[in-house]
């Protein structure tokens, strides 16, 4: 997950620079913002390579997949591995090469030269290199009653909340391979799944649609989207349309686990790093973005593989490229 939540608060003066309050300072010849598999592998790498190196890993370190269950594609683990406890491995791993970790989160960075300036509540850390590493978090559908009943029925995790919807029926909703993951998984307690998808036809992989076309606990609605979330102290009712016949029904269920894929965690760079409209971090060449000594590595600039082991792949290349950049500047 990400360091830099998608809400935070930019500060800045009166002619649109960040503002940098007065905070003791902290120098490292790296900052990696972020501690997913790109930021925990960027760390591996740089420390290997000597440099002083810190990790601001955010509130809830190791990105997306301490929100998985079984990994069992990521290379290394013959029988798989659980998401949160590879996390954990991996930052065993960077924290014994040598790597600082900070479980805090960046509000505000200065790019403007370097040594590159982040801010967190408390501190400010000064990098002569930096590797954006912040990931992506759950997109959200933009209901009301999506917002009035966030942990009250509507989650966007469910390995973390699916035990407490034991005997229940429930909603998916989406479309790609989060979706049917979290359809599948949540059979496991739940009465009905109701996956509730927006076009005719699945985004998810062939293997993992076949899984959920041969469980009969999962309940396909094709062409339809939520309408509205409803209930008291939690969720009691659903509204669904198809969205071809406009016909409306109403289920009963006590969960709504949205699976609709990700945003990522930019906000915090907005005015600095050149993003695209989707607001990913568009790279100039390699790892570099259009900061001379600022690297982006993962989901937080590729919305194409987004793997855990893609994002690591990533995390190494940064490092590589940090190494380059800083060796030719000394
Ligand atoms: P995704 O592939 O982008 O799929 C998002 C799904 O949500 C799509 O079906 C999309 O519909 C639907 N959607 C998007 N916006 C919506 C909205 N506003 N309202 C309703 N539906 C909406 O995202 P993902 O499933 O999170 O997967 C992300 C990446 O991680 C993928 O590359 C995936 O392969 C990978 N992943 C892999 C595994 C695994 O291998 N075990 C598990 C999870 C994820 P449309 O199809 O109509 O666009």
């Amino acid at each position: 997950m990400m360091a830099a939540d998608s809400g935070a608060t930019v500060l800045e003066d009166k002619d649109g620079a960040p503002k940098m309050p007065e905070r003791k300072k902290t120098k490292f010849d790296v900052v990696i913002i972020g501690a997913g598999p790109s930021g925990y592998t960027a760390g591996i790498y740089c420390s290997r390579a000597g440099y002083d190196t810190l990790i601001l890993s955010g509130i809830l370190p190791g990105g997306q997949l301490v929100n998985t269950t079984e990994v069992e594609n990521y290379p290394g683990f013959e029988n798989g591995i659980m998401g949160p406890d590879l996390m954990i491995e991996m930052r065993k791993q960077t924290q014994r090469m040598g790597t600082t970790i900070v479980d805090d989160e960046a509000i505000n960075v200065d790019f403007r030269q370097s040594p590159f300036k982040i801010l967190t509540g408390s501190e400010e850390y000064e990098g002569k290199a930096v590797i954006i590493a912040t990931g992506a978090n759950p997109r959200k559908l933009g209901l009301e009653g999506e917002q009035t009943f966030a942990g009250k029925g509507v989650s966007y995790c469910a390995t973390c909340d699916g035990p407490f919807f034991r005997n229940q029926e429930l909603i998916v909703v989406g479309g790609g391979d989060s979706a049917i993951e979290e359809a599948t998984f949540l059979t496991k307690f739940a009465t009905t799944v109701h996956l509730v998808h927006r076009r005719d036809e699945l985004r998810a992989s062939k293997v993992m649609q076949e899984r959920a076309f041969g469980n009969e606990k999962i309940k396909f609605h094709w062409d339809s989207q939520i309408m509205d979330i409803k209930g008291d102290q939690k969720v009691k009712q659903t509204v669904i349309k198809n969205i071809k016949t406009n016909e409306e029904t109403t289920l009963d269920v006590g969960g709504v686990f949205v699976a609709i894929g990700h945003v990522p965690n930019t906000q915090l760079f907005k005015n600095q790093i050149d993003l695209d409209e989707e607001g990913y971090i568009v790279l100039k060449n390699k790892t570099h973005t259009n900061i001379e000594g600022v690297f982006a590595a993962g989901d937080v600039h590729d919305r194409t593989y987004r793997q855990a082991i893609t994002a690591a792949g990533f995390g190494c290349m940064a490092a590589i490229d940090v190494d380059k950049y800083l060796t030719e500047k000394s």
